[in-house]
């Protein structure tokens, strides 16, 4: 045989694209062509083959040998086409059944002594071959578990080039991969940690239920931290589809902890504000990573200290929050990444960030409104919720408050008024209070003129703009919602208005 296939998976962004490995081998002068579109590292390849089939007992061929990758139009990055290259390589050389490897997808990084290496993005690979129909798949030991999450394919988890060959040849079959049970889910932090602080808590409810973002400010210790932590525990679990794109997003991230490979809570993402651009969006060479706000996709982007972000950076993160997805360009091409993330926010009130009252704050109060009016501006225009939370006083831990309300307390009616807002938005494509668009705010789903007395009055004002009131209305709903009210009363209306800084630009 001197012509032989087999297929490997490139990615684009979160999505799979399958790739089929051609090796011809001819007559001539000995080199290796390879051809379509290799990255540098893909480039390398051949010389990690080369290596590896030799420390695995094999022979490269001293031949004409041309490796073609196709479609030729799709760029190929990364290391995880090599063991399709060794593969292809030795079925062409006739070492192995050129039908062994027809069908079959390899993923997986060879080492020079033949050792097989765990790669990025081995879930949507696998997802990507079991759609295209294969029924098999390679991948390295490492990365198996991952690759069983996938229901539809067998996966055979290789730890050396050797055992791949022998399998091949028939020499030592390869026992499929099943899936482990799902461990248990870590803990997640509970509401019920939070002491005082009703103000701040009641608004990581409403932005739970209704899907808002959040912006916290407050001085050191009142618990804006602690409050942002809790919000995914407020959220709904990930269902089957979400569970599996959040997956995919981490396995392309590199952060998927390897005895948990299915992520079935939303997660909570929290970039130090001296984060890099593509820390926090995406980027990176070769194969384009995701940042902070993907790996937030379905969970919450915390941004502790946001007006010390640059301004550049949270003007960016505003088109993708509202659009739920994000393109990163680089030279070796585009990626694009889903991000319906919730957006937290959280302020000091001056940039010395002492505890209010604090004698050795120096800053004068102009220094502290520039401090804040750092972050307005388009980002902080589509926060619907503005809460600024008191310092908590010594005296509030003493005086013996009442227990707090636990996160299964509130989670449970969270999960009711979304499922009310829901049924009232069918048919909408929306499911979600935070996103519906001011159109529909005052036509399909207006609010009763006698509940908004108070915000019309605001309007009047001056105190709200037209996109403030939008926004009020809108936290309306989901106070409503949680209250089981069918449609938002006065005092709903009051308390939306009530839950926005009175500082901040409305
Ligand atoms: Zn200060």
């Amino acid at each position: 045989m001197t012509l032989a296939r087999t297929w490997s998976v490139g990615l684009a962004g979160v999505r799979g694209a399958m790739v089929e490995v051609e090796v011809d081998i001819a007559a001539g002068l000995p080199g290796v062509a390879l051809v379509g579109l290799p990255d540098a590292v893909v480039r390398q390849s051949v010389d990690r083959v080369r290596a590896a089939i030799a420390n695995a007992g094999g022979e490269f061929p001293v031949r004409r040998v041309t490796i073609g990758l196709s479609p030729a139009s799709m760029p190929k990055q990364g290391s995880g086409f090599d063991l399709a290259l060794a593969a292809a390589v030795l079925a062409a050389a006739g070492a192995v059944p050129e039908a062994a490897v027809d069908r079959l997808v390899l993923l997986g990084e060879l080492g020079l002594d033949g050792s097989v290496r765990a790669i990025r993005g081995v879930l949507p690979a696998v997802l990507a071959a079991a759609r295209a129909g294969h029924g098999q798949v390679v991948v390295p030991a490492a990365n198996a578990a991952e690759a069983a999450l996938v229901d539809r394919v067998e996966v055979l988890a290789v730890a050396t080039l050797a055992e791949l060959v022998a399998h091949l040849q028939g020499a030592g079959r390869l026992v499929p991969h099943v899936r482990g049970p799902q461990p248990a889910e870590p803990p997640v932090p509970d509401l019920g940690d939070v002491v005082g602080q009703a103000a701040g808590r009641r608004a990581v409810e409403i932005a739970a239920a209704g899907g808002h973002h959040l912006y916290l400010a407050g001085p050191p210790g009142a618990g804006k931290t602690m409050l942002a932590e809790r919000l995914p525990g407020l959220l709904p679990p990930l269902d089957e589809e979400a569970a599996l794109e959040v997956t995919a997003i981490h396995s392309i991230a590199g952060t998927l902890p390897p005895e948990a490979p299915l992520v079935t809570r939303p997660t909570f993402e929290a970039p130090h504000h001296s984060a890099t651009m593509a820390a926090l969006i995406g980027g990176g060479s070769g194969q384009i990573r995701p940042g902070a706000l993907c790996r937030a996709h379905r969970g919450v982007l915390f941004l502790d200290e946001a007006p010390e972000f640059p301004r550049a950076v949270l003007d960016t993160l505003r088109q993708p929050l509202e659009r739920g997805q994000v393109t990163i360009q680089r030279a070796a091409g585009a990626a694009t990444f889903p991000c319906r993330a919730q957006l937290v926010l959280a302020a000091n009130p001056c940039p010395c960030a002492t505890a209010a009252g604090d004698t050795a704050c120096t800053c004068s109060p102009l220094e502290r409104r520039r401090y804040q009016a750092r972050l307005s501006g388009p980002l902080l225009d589509r926060v619907d919720l503005r809460v600024e939370l008191p310092p908590v006083t010594r005296a509030a831990w003493l005086d013996g408050l009442p227990a707090p309300e636990s996160t299964a307390v509130v989670a449970a009616r969270v999960a009711r008024a979304r499922a009310v807002a829901r049924a009232r938005l069918a048919g909408t494509g929306l499911s979600l209070n935070s996103e519906v668009p001011g159109r529909l705010l005052r036509d399909r789903f207006a609010v009763p003129r006698a509940s908004l007395r108070l915000a019309e009055r605001a309007l009047e004002r001056g105190s709200i703009s037209v996109r403030g009131f939008d926004r009020v209305v809108r936290v309306a709903w989901t106070v409503a919602d949680l209250a089981g009210r069918a449609v938002p009363s006065a005092d709903d209306v009051a308390e939306a208005l009530g839950m926005r800084l009175q500082r901040a630009a409305a």
